[in-house]
């Protein structure tokens, strides 16, 4: 069997995957990064690039390059809840220059950031290449079986970190099992012209039983739609008018353009997930990212916490690499500093998953308001705005590149 040897193995090139190649190999760790897929290509994955992302960007000497791709950037979110809208995001609120939030396909920024890995000789990209498995010596795990094109290979090294997200296979090889969080939604995907007068930047529309989010695209929005989960084919069956209706009586703004969507094709069902790993760890292996905790698109968090995982084991394990072995005890360290914010941000979808799920006859804000429920959100809407523009922008923990990336 062919036979590749490296320092760290990383399977899976999603955003956790790369971001910590990348930062491994800017110090001069050897690193494999294999990725399943022949090209970064996935429609309809997390595109936000988050302030704090953005932040680590500038750290990392990448930002202006980065911020010359084709990209949107969108400084205020609103949402509107029975026809009453609500400014509840205001990125404007956090610190200058970083107060946007970027839109820019998944494959754009991990090619981006792919080509700048390259650019050092210890990173190495096997695209096309599956994990199949993991190779052990005793308790500890020493790498990973895979296939490509010309069949099957191992691939040696002394840590083996899977970010192979949701459903990842490594993870299985090791007997880790992730514990469900009960969620009761999908989300369909779609997308669709924007009106001609469009509305100001609204991630979300909640009201006659549907929620739709419009994600701002520039020419276009990328357009969802919050279903119970498992009820796709029971809409399907209903037809696609019906569909148009029930998104049209949320989302008013939308009723000159959802005549867009004509076939089920081009509606893409994404299941919702919400789990995690007890234990992210074992001796030889480290899960992060998606493959460590799956996290809900609500507030549309998960390609930066993936991030900030990779950022947090690079920053504690960069040393340690470059000087000796890895402990698990350093493995669990990088657990134990990513698990609060990971568990905070967790709770906080499942309760807005359980807002959302509520029967249509028992809304979240009548339409029109009450006059408790106006008061109540005269109260609130100022506490979220206040809140919303760090927990979104930036999450519960943002992770500064340590000295040794930025030097
Ligand atoms: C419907 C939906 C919408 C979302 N929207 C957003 C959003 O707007 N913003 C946001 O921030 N997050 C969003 N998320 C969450 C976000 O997509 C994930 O949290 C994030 O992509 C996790 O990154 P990751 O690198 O851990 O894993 P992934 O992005 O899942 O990457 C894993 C990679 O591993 C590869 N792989 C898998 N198995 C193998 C194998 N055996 N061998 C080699 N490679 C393998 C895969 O091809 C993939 O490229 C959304 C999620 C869903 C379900």
């Amino acid at each position: 069997m062919r036979r590749v040897e490296t320092e760290v193995c990383i399977v899976g090139g999603g955003p956790a995957g790369v971001m910590l190649g990348y930062l491994l190999a800017r110090v001069g760790v050897d690193v494999v990064v294999l990725e399943k897929h022949g090209d970064f290509l996935r429609d309809f994955r997390g595109d936000t690039i988050h302030p704090s992302t953005l932040t680590l960007l500038g750290q990392l000497g990448l930002r202006e390059e980065f911020l010359a791709l084709p990209h949107n950037e969108v400084g205020t979110l609103d949402v509107v809840v029975n026809g009453t809208r609500i400014h509840a995001v205001d990125f404007g609120a956090l610190p200058a220059p970083d107060d946007f939030l970027a839109f820019m396909p998944q494959w754009d920024f991990l090619n981006f950031l792919a080509g700048k890995a390259a650019e050092f000789p210890s990173f190495h990209l096997l695209m096309s290449t599956s994990a199949t498995g993991v190779r052990r010596a005793g308790a500890a795990v020493t790498g990973v079986t895979a296939t490509d094109a010309q069949g099957e290979l191992e691939v040696v090294a002394r840590l083996t970190v899977a970010a192979d997200g949701r459903t990842s296979t490594v993870r299985a090889a090791t007997g880790l099992e992730p514990r469900q969080f009960g969620v009761g939604i999908d989300v369909l995907w779609f997308s669709l012209p924007k009106p001609a007068a469009p509305p100001p930047p609204t991630l979300a529309y909640l009201g006659d039983g549907a929620l739709v989010l419009t994600i701002d695209r520039g020419d276009h929005y990328q357009a969802g739609s919050v279903i119970p989960k498992g009820r796709f084919e029971a809409l399907r069956e209903a037809g696609i008018d019906a569909f148009r209706d029930s998104l049209t009586a949320a989302a008013k703004p939308l009723r000159g353009v959802a005549g867009a969507l004509t076939d089920w094709d081009q509606v893409k069902l994404l299941s919702v997930q919400v789990s995690r790993l007890d234990t992210w760890h074992r001796p030889g292996l480290l899960c992060i990212g998606d493959a460590a905790h799956a996290m809900s698109p609500a507030f549309g968090v998960g390609v930066n916490y993936a991030i900030q995982d990779a950022v947090a084991t690079a920053n504690a394990l960069a040393e340690p690499l470059l000087t000796g072995a890895v402990s698990e005890r350093q493995l669990a360290g990088i657990q134990h500093r990513r698990l609060p914010p990971v568990r905070a941000m967790q709770a906080l979808q499942l309760r807005l998953h359980a807002a959302i799920g509520r029967p249509p006859e028992k809304p979240v804000l009548a339409n029109p308001p009450t006059a408790g429920q106006r008061a109540a959100l005269n109260l609130l809407v100022p506490l979220i705005r206040a809140a919303a523009p760090r927990l979104v922008g930036r999450g519960f923990r943002p992770e500064s590149a340590s000295p040794l990336f930025t030097s």
